[in-house]
């Protein structure tokens, strides 16, 4: 069939934005070229959302396949802007009509103490590492990082995923402590029966057991944890309201899985012995007017061999993308588009910052729709026929598929999206320990 004429797209980051974003656009009859870093497009449903929440991975998961598997999306896995492609070669180089980037939030946001990064690894673990580790340290054939979970951990936190964080350090420090005393458990039947109803079926106490819990710091209180959302407009009434569900979901997960909470301490200093992280000094703090104010004169030294710092994701930076602070420089955060560049948008959750799979596909949504209708100008079928300054010459989308063919070809991607993941998808914990709700 003769090539037509037409806008040619790229997304880079096919997870929950991407995915959303190279559907839409697909289903507009464009082709779009779906670049990931990872073998498989799942992001942080993958390694972020904690392997227990096993329906929701398979169905957000199941959502992506279908949307990356439509017959104008080429996906290229294996690809990482900034390494196998950059940035300038991909905006200037290729000649797609636009370029969408949905990569996400992936690096931590730093410990805001002073020189503490030199100890990662060394009685340090970020976040998003860390998760990563749990999501997919049971798979035998695992290659990642090799992290030690230990009991009397520091978690420096406050939003959702930090209660995950912890949550996971009382599981597998439970598991372990379990092991010892020749008791099989999995963090899956733990996580969905409770630190104390599991012990209690075996005749245990968490006393019994002794495992000592992790500790959740915070600088603000129990009430201003983001747990439940308090919309902009909300009544006095309606806000008390939310933050005593805040309280209740922090109460309820500290009886089903055991670990300390502090409110109003914020990290100043580190503890180093022997080239090694063995605390922190906190200091109090007081809550004013919705800001934290230090309260010079509290500081309390915690020791503890691990740390694990959960204070927010924000974008990696990719050299050519211009940042301000931790963010991508974008005009306006309904079209995404980017200060500097005619034709690039940013989209989900590297631009709302907010780490949740709803808002990341209806942000997506939002600027999939700019660029179709006002930047590409590319209308559905319905709406009549397709004429656009944007849509690029037959020979030029033949090129296009071209090279993105050599890219696929580099990686050993065939094109046959299902046969791939059903390859590379990773072997599940609920499989090894026959695991079912
Ligand atoms: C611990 C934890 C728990 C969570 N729990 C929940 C929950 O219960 N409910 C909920 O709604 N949300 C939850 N979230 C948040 C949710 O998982 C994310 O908000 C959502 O998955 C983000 O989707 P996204 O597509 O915007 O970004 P991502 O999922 O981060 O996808 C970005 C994609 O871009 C790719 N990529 C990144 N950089 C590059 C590059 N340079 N080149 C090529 N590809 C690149 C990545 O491989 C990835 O596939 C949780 C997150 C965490 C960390």
């Amino acid at each position: 069939m003769k090539t037509q004429s037409k806008p040619f797209v790229a997304v880079v980051g096919g997870a929950c934005a991407g995915s959303e974003a190279a559907y839409q656009l697909a289903q507009r009859g464009i082709y779009v070229a779906v670049f990931d870093q990872q073998t498989l497009p799942y992001g942080k449903i993958e390694d972020g959302l904690p392997k227990w929440h096993i329906k929701l991975r398979n169905k957000e998961e199941a959502k992506i396949d279908s949307k990356i598997s439509h017959p104008n999306v080429f996906f290229v896995p294996q690809t990482k802007l900034g390494r196998d492609i950059s940035f300038e070669e991909l905006v200037n180089d290729w000649g797609f009509s636009a370029v969408l980037l949905a990569s996400g939030a992936w690096r931590d946001r730093p410990l805001p103490v002073e020189g503490v990064d030199e100890y990662v690894e060394k009685g340090l673990y970020y976040q998003n590492p860390f998760v990563e580790w749990f999501n997919h340290h049971h798979e035998p054939e695992y290659k990642g990082r090799d992290y030690h979970v230990e009991e009397n951990a520091i978690v420096v936190g406050g939003g959702l995923a930090s209660i995950d964080v912890v949550k996971i350090l009382m599981l597998e420090t439970t598991v372990n402590a379990l092991e010892k005393r020749g008791i099989n458990a999995d963090v899956l039947t733990l996580e969905h029966q409770g630190i104390p109803r599991f012990l209690e079926k075996h005749g245990l106490t968490p006393e019994e057991l002794g495992v000592k819990p992790c500790t959740l710091f915070y600088r603000r209180r129990n009430i201003d944890m983001p747990l439940s959302t308090i919309p902009a407009d909300a009544t006095p009434e309606r806000a008390e309201k939310a933050k005593m569900v805040r309280v209740k979901i922090l109460k309820n997960a500290q009886e089903k899985f055991l670990f300390n909470f502090m409110e109003r301490c914020k990290p100043i200093d580190k503890i180093v012995e022997n080239g090694r992280l063995v605390g922190l000094v906190f200091q109090r703090t007081e809550i004013v007017d919705g800001r934290v104010k230090s309260l010079p004169g509290t500081e309390f030294e915690v020791r503890s061999p691990l740390t694990i710092s959960s204070i927010g994701s924000i974008p990696e930076p990719i050299p050519g993308i211009p940042t301000k602070g931790e963010l991508f420089v974008i005009s306006d955060e309904n079209t995404g588009k980017l200060d500097d560049f005619e034709h690039v948008f940013a989209l989900g959750n590297a631009v709302t910052g907010r780490g949740n799979i709803r808002e990341s596909e209806l942000h997506s949504r939002k600027v999939v729709e700019y660029v179709m209708n006002e930047f590409l100008k590319w209308p559905s079928e319905e709406e009549g026929p397709a004429i656009s300054g944007r849509a690029l010459p037959a020979e030029q989308i033949e090129a296009l598929k071209n090279r993105v063919k050599e890219m696929q070809a580099r990686v050993g991607y065939d094109g046959d999206y299902q046969k791939w993941a059903a390859q590379h998808r990773p072997v599940r914990l609920e499989e090894l320990v026959n695991f079912s709700k």
